[in-house]
């Protein structure tokens, strides 16, 4: 594996879609007015824009691995509005939550006029979502998170334990706080509806990693077996910012990695009440992501690492699907060892200050990325903005989203790998119960 590369076989949300081959490398040179780098929900999203708004361009897309297959199949499926953790950090500031909130709000309804314009079906399902603990000592925050929502009056409920019980199937969690907005989606297909949506005049090459870029007026992106020059180029990278020298001292990837089960038994679903499709978060940042899906499955992740190389092994996957069984017979103890069906890896970035990336970084050159704990909403909506943004036609949002927080700066490597991972790890102290 070269060092962009993440796609494997293992993703229990893709391997449910329908096989589909990639289309060839680049190869060779070309001259092109716009190029977008990176196919996920970012990438797919500003082609989107561009194409329709220029009908008679080319818009040159490629993607490192097979497109939409990294991050943007692999996530949780949570399209959230109000967040309790982002990352690895907490919210402060009653107007800063209110801006975030409405930015996640518009990001959310990008995302539901874009599937319903397009027919996408990826399982959109309004259930709202939980934000659980186990542990006595996160109640208050629980309590406090209510307060707040309740103060900028976004919907929300306390859920205590016995209706929690019912409701999830499960004694294990002690109170809970429930928000209704956003929805829960299959990741895999909102990234596959995306891709079958764009137009002919935009091009894509799969498995061509960009190995650089030398800044110009063209630019010059150079792949293993070829170039292209190009005036105008988007980078859409999110994690793999770093590994391409792009915001290397402002933002960081982490490696997290979840499981799917395989549907659970009539038996088994009585054993939950025959509960409805939910959704948890947890109220410790490091603690389990645990969701119930349309076909009956359950999937958990309860792991996030710093690690040097973008991907998992088999044996590292192996590993880690431990740590999820254990936190799901946690909260299902009759289901049996061999329930998962599937355990994968994906890349996710971060920022200290839970800041995103959205800027010209050199002239024609952008960058956006960045969605730190969420992204399924702000990539979509980051990815049309950019485009007008490249256009010379921002629009009405774009001037919210760059008035908001710069990334901070971060100390080099080694220094950023050990802090990042002390810090994790003194968080996932805290989280042991909830996990
Ligand atoms: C396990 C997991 C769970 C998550 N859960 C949630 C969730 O529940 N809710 C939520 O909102 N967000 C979640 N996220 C985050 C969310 O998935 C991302 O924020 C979102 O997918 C970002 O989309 P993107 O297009 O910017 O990046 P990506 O989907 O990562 O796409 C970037 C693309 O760039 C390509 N690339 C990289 N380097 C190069 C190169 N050199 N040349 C060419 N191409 C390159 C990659 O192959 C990749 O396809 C989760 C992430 C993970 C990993």
């Amino acid at each position: 594996m070269n060092k962009f590369e993440t796609n494997d076989a293992t993703c229990g949300w893709i391997k449910s879609l329908s096989p589909r081959l990639a289309k060839p490398a680049f190869k060779g040179h070309r001259r092109t007015k716009w190029l977008i780098i990176g196919a996920g929900y970012s990438g797919l999203s500003a082609a989107l824009t561009l194409a329709e708004n220029n009908p008679n361009d080319h818009i040159l897309l490629v993607d490192a691995n097979k497109a939409g297959e990294g991050a943007s199949s692999r996530n949780s499926g949570y399209l959230v509005d109000s967040t309790l953790n982002d990352g690895h950090l907490s919210d402060t500031g009653l107007m800063a939550y209110r801006k975030k909130y409405e930015l996640n709000q518009q990001a959310v309804l990008c995302v539901k006029s874009l599937i319903e314009k397009y027919n996408i079906s990826c399982e959109w399902n309004e259930c709202g979502k939980f934000y659980a603990t186990a542990n006595p000592e996160y109640k208050d925050k629980l309590i406090k998170f209510h307060k707040l929502l309740d103060d900028l009056k976004i919907e929300n409920s306390l859920v205590e334990q016995q209706a929690l019980s019912e409701r999830l199937g499960t004694g294990f969690y002690q109170l809970a706080v429930k928000t209704q907005g956003g929805a829960m989606i299959q990741p895999a297909k909102l990234a596959r509806g995306m891709l079958e949506i764009l137009p002919d005049n935009v091009e894509l090459y799969e498995n061509s990693a960009v190995l650089s870029i030398v800044k110009g007026q063209p630019h010059k992106v150079q792949f293993s077996d070829g170039e292209i020059l190009a005036d105008k180029v988007i980078v859409a990278v999110n994690g793999f910012m770093p590994s391409m020298g792009i915001k290397k001292n402002r933002v960081f990837p982490l490696l997290l990695s979840a499981s799917l089960t395989r549907p659970l038994s009539i038996e088994e679903q009585q054993k939950m009440n025959h509960a409805q499709e939910w959704a948890v978060l947890s109220a410790n940042a490091m603690g389990a992501t645990i969701r119930t899906t349309h076909d009956k499955r359950i999937m958990i992740r309860n792991t996030v690492e710093v690690v040097s190389k973008l991907y998992f092994t088999a044996a590292e996957l192996a590993q880690r699907q431990k740590t999820h069984l254990k936190g799901l017979r946690k909260r299902f103890k009759f289901l049996p060892d061999d329930i998962f069906e599937s355990t994968w890896s994906g890349v996710t970035c971060i920022s200290a200050n839970n800041a995103n990336i959205f800027e010209e970084i050199d002239q024609n050159l952008w960058a956006i990325g960045c969605y730190n704990g969420g992204g399924i909403g702000l990539s979509v909506m980051f990815g049309q903005q950019i485009a007008h943004l490249a256009m010379d036609q921002p629009a009405s949002l774009t001037k919210k989203i760059t008035q908001r927080p710069q990334a901070k700066w971060l100390p080099p490597q080694p220094f950023l790998s050990l802090g990042i991972k002390a810090k994790l790890a003194k968080d996932k102290l805290g989280a042991t119960l909830d996990n």
